[in-house]
């Protein structure tokens, strides 16, 4: 019967119902968050399969991530059963990217079986071509290059198409010389870089109008998510193949544009009106997901952006007893940590499941404070995205430097760190070392000083490396008991050309690796020993994983778009951490508005309750970080926020309650030069535009007290003692815990502070 609209159509409101229902033609739907695009999208499908206008093979469906992928199969399966197996164009830009290449590969110069490389071999490749062109590769490292070429991908420019002059001083202009021969080098090994998937495609299309004719025969629908985070060549790819039919529908949100500086354009939404006349803009204003505390507070923030094409939004939802977005102060990231784990357990107990639950984080740093808190209370949880803190690459590296030190005997840490950095120690002399080891049964490290006494290792080079290797390690071990492990570690770091390795590295993620290294050494403080660390270490990588179970899921605010979940935890909220250090160091407000949209994305994930923190104080490479509450904290509306006053002791940063500090509820110096009612310690910094770390002696101070704790105390300050806080006045000396003092203010009742920041009085 056709009477009444199948069951998956009644259940969308009629502009959804409209963008699902117009499957010919050029259709955009321009929507803010949790309005239902993903779901028009699946809708869409199950539609056109279940009227007959295409087969599952000829609909092309381009998601932003494999795991989104995923889940649109699985949602388009409960609408139409079994037969979206036949979707088998439903993927990512690269996944699609790879499968048309294969089946085309010998038109543009490759074999059907070509290889993708890898970052590492990417780079190993250009370094070669480098050298070749007699190019100095320590002046213009082979990673920069890698950033360049990505960039014209990006773009859709292969080497012939790049201007003139572009690429500007790489190699004093030899830069598109570079990629010719880089591409051409490509060729003959019959392999591909991640770029040059779509890249190759645009040529194929470009090149072989016979075989894009074929494809818009084949693809009668084509669908995309996530529009707004498209680049440029994939644009071009999306044009070319929606030119036959046009039936093209794009689903986005320019409010959500968050990979700026991975290549895309949030301009390809206006330039789809230009390339696909008449298209249907349709417009989804209510939101499904949110609360309306929860909507506000993030509409609100988005405002304050200027580059915006402007929508509104709103719900429906009518909980009178919704919760307002939440704000909370903590002392350190410890100490989030263990409140916003208490916070879960309180939601478990009333029955909460810890899979509607997420710690969305802006650095990936930022996660080893939960897992190792996590880990102690026995709270399952898993990494999003990306692996464990402690699995990192670059924090495994620099465990197995660590653990050389602390056990000479630890071959696989050995092995695993002999030629990173690059040392010139080949695989061939490090299995002539493993070898020798095994046969004069002992550890490689020795086996290693003995091959040293012959002459079996024939590279003067190698013999070198290995021997200063060797001796750097007799000096850190002898360090052992001189110096505070994280120094130490720092220190072994720095001395290995390890942290120099990345610094040279020019890619997107070099700088968080960075920050994750800063994160360890800080992370090591807190232990008496290096060997204590290390045997922690052990403990926490050997916790299961969470994989079926009911576990709070942990991922940067990049991974999480798309998602959605019960209860949102947004942790670090400070000027510097978010927004970012490397945003305001920019010029012009592009990249403090990124971050502004990233912090839309992070509330908008949130259904029910969203709870956002900021730790007046972290302690970044072993220097204490006074921290200015994020700009984002001001930029939310009063009437959709709730601060939470601090009742517990350790709330030494007290955020005073809606309207205590008049126009910066935060007590953050909101224009930099109207700070007369903030503290000093804060307006110099605020000054400075962004947090500042203090001067060495405040951290070595502070490091020694903390480690002298249960011993008592080594502040300057006496119980009972009169001081003055900048902020909180005068007041009593009540309790002294290393550097914290608790002081009990005439006006303002008992705080901790801590103790650089009062003077005696
Ligand atoms: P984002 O911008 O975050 O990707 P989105 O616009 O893609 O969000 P969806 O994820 O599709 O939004 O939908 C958000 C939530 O609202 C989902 O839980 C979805 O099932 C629900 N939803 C969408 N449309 C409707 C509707 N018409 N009736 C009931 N629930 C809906
Ligand atoms: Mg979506």
């Amino acid at each position: 019967g056709r009477a009444a609209p199948p069951d998956y159509v009644a259940r969308l409101n009629p502009e959804q119902r409209l963008a699902v229902e117009t499957t010919e033609g050029p259709v955009l739907v321009l929507a803010g968050a949790g309005t239902g695009k993903t779901r028009v999208l699946t809708t869409r499908i199950a539609h056109l399969l279940a009227t007959n206008k295409a087969l599952p093979s000829q609909i092309l469906a381009v998601t932003f991530t494999n795991k989104a992928a995923r889940e649109m199969r699985h949602r388009i399966g409960e609408l139409i059963g079994p037969s979206v197996e036949g979707m088998n164009w439903l993927g990512t830009f690269h996944a699609i990217g790879v499968k048309i290449l294969r089946r085309h590969a010998e038109l543009v110069g490759l074999r059907s079986d070509f290889t993708i490389l890898d970052t590492d071999d990417q780079i190993r490749l250009m370094k070669q071509v480098i050298q070749a062109e007699g190019i100095d590769e320590k002046r213009w490292p082979a990673r920069q290059l890698a950033n360049l070429i990505d960039s014209w991908k990006n773009r859709g420019l292969t080497p012939e198409d790049v201007p003139p002059g572009d690429g500007g001083s790489f190699a004093d202009g030899r830069g598109i010389k570079l990629y010719k021969a880089y591409q051409a080098r490509l060729k003959t090994l019959n392999a591909c870089d991640f770029g040059d998937l779509l890249l190759e495609n645009l040529r194929l299309f470009r090149d072989h109008p016979d075989v894009l004719k074929d494809y818009h025969q084949r693809f009668r629908y084509m669908l995309v998510d996530e529009y707004q985070d498209t680049n440029v060549a994939q644009y071009m790819w999306l044009r070319l193949l929606a030119q036959g039919r046009k039936n093209i529908c794009c689903v986005g949100d320019d409010d959500q544009s968050i990979y700026g500086w991975r290549g895309a354009e949030v301009d390809n939404i206006l330039r789809f009106e230009k390339d696909f006349p008449g298209a249907v803009v349709i417009k989804l204003e209510r939101n499904y997901r949110s609360t309306s505390h929860i909507l506000g507070a993030a509409s609100h923030l988005i405002t304050h952006n200027e580059g915006r094409l402007g929508k509104t939004l709103f719900t429906d939802a009518t909980d009178p007893d919704a919760a307002r977005v939440r704000v909370a102060s903590s002392w350190d990231s410890e100490e989030e940590a263990r409140a916003v784990g208490e916070e879960i357990e309180a939601l478990q107990r009333k029955g909460h499941k810890l899979n509607d639950m997420a710690i969305l984080v802006r650095a990936s740093f930022q996660m080893r404070s939960f897992e190792e808190r996590f880990v102690t209370i026995g709270l399952n949880y898993r990494v999003i995205g990306g692996p464990r803190f402690y699995e990192r690459q670059e924090i495994r590296d620099a465990l197995a430097y660590l653990r050389v030190v602390a056990q000479p005997a630890d071959d696989l840490a050995f092995e695993r760190i002999v030629n990173v950095p690059k040392r010139g120690i080949g695989e061939t002399t490090v299995r002539l070392l493993h070898d020798h080891a095994r046969a004069r049964n002992i550890p490689i490290i020795e086996a290693t000083e003995e091959l040293l006494q012959t002459e079996e290792i024939k590279s003067s080079k190698t013999r070198t490396a290995l021997r200063d290797l060797l001796a750097a390690f007799v000096l850190w071990r002898s360090k052992l008991d001189q110096m505070k492990q994280g120094e130490l570690a720092e220190m072994i770091l720095e001395e290995s050309g390890y942290t120099d390795m990345w610094q040279q590295e020019r890619t997107a993620d070099a700088p968080g690796r960075l920050e994750n290294l800063k994160e360890l050494v800080r992370s090591m403080e807190a232990f008496e020993s290096l060997g204590g660390f290390l045997e922690h270490i052990a403990l926490v990588m050997d916790t299961d994983r969470a994989e079926n179970q009911d576990a709070v899921s942990i991922m940067t605010l990049h991974s999480a778009k798309g998602l959605e979940f019960e209860s949102v935890f947004l942790p670090g909220w400070e000027e510097g951490l978010f927004p970012h250090q490397r945003a305001l160091d920019e010029s012009g407000r592009a990249g403090l508005e990124e971050e502004r949209r990233l912090a839309y994305v992070g509330i908008t994930r949130a259904k029910q309750r969203a709870m956002i923190w900021f730790a007046s104080n972290r302690r970044i490479h072993g220097l204490w970080q006074s921290n200015v509450p994020s700009r984002f904290l001001d930029e939310l509306p009063e009437k959709h926020v709730e601060v939470i006053e601090q009742t517990s002791s350790y709330g030494g940063y007290n955020v005073g309650g809606v309207g205590n500090y008049g126009a910066s509820r935060f007590d953050r110096a909101d224009s930099f030069n109207n700070s007369y009612s903030t503290p000093g310690w804060q307006r110099a910094q605020a000054n400075k535009g962004s947090a500042q770390t203090h001067t060495r002696s405040a951290p070595r101070q502070i490091e020694g007290e903390l480690v002298a704790k249960s011993s008592g105390s080594s502040s300057k300050y006496k119980l009972g003692e009169r001081v003055f806080h900048q902020k909180f006045g005068y007041g009593a000396i009540i309790e002294i815990e290393g550097n914290k003092l608790t002081v009990d203010f005439e006006k303002t009742g008992a705080k901790k502070v801590v103790d650089s920041f009062v003077s005696k009085h």
